[in-house]
């Protein structure tokens, strides 16, 4: 088994790399979907955050109000310590437990983590960082329903463009169509490929 990092500012296009990834045969360590089932209607992390941060966080439903959350840690840096301190530690051995489940094989775990620049790893055979201008990547989550000015601050409180980059070992570049992506996805899987074989050798 080989883990790596699969990360991208919002709107690049990670998710789509992501699947075409797994349909190359990765296996997705989806940190996103950790996150959600980490935070879902019952889950042990929500008591720990409405004792932190009171019971109205918790819809009727029994759901995480995450604006209310958003509200309460926007303004308060020792708040937004706190809840990171609930949920990174159950993410992170979440996401070990589900790479570890692979540790025997010969597979290539994709740890798809939009905030992996900002929580780097030791154990990473390769990271890919999917990028695009931001003009590209407004314009792509507009056309998936988003808001504009709030794709704007979501990329504006996320590091830079150039620091991504920084920590990749491969750049896909996908300010071009999906052909073209698909044609990079399929090389990166070939470098991938040979770090196994190499590694089983
Ligand atoms: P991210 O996961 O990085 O936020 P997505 O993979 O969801 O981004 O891509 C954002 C949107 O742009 C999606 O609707 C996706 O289908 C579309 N998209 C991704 N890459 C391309 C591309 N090369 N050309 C056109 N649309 C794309």
């Amino acid at each position: 088994m080989i883990v790596v990092g699969l990360t991208g500012g919002i709107g690049a296009g990670k998710s789509t790399v992501s699947s075409m990834l797994a349909e190359r045969g990765a296996v997705i360590v989806d940190a996103d979907r950790i996150a959600r089932d980490l935070q879902a209607p019952g889950a042990p992390l929500l008591d720990e955050m409405a004792e932190r941060f009171g019971g109205h966080i918790i819809d009727g439903d029994g759901a995480l109000d995450r604006g209310a959350v958003a509200e309460i840690v926007f303004s308060d840096a020792d708040a937004l310590a706190d809840l990171n301190a609930i949920v990174h530690p159950a993410m992170q051995s979440e996401i070990q437990s589900q790479i570890d489940a692979h540790r025997e094989s010969d597979r290539v775990v994709v740890l798809d983590f939009p905030l992996l620049g900002e929580n780097p790893r030791e154990d990473l055979a390769a990271t890919i960082v999917v990028d695009v201008p931001h003009d590209v990547a407004v314009e792509r989550a507009v056309a998936r329903g988003m808001e504009a000015g709030d794709v704007r601050n979501r990329i504006a409180s996320q590091i830079s463009r150039e620091e991504r980059r920084s920590r990749a070992t491969h750049v896909v570049d996908n300010s071009g169509d999906l052909d073209d992506l698909r044609e990079q996805v399929d090389a990166v899987w070939a470098e991938l490929a040979s770090i196994v074989d190499e590694q089983r050798s």
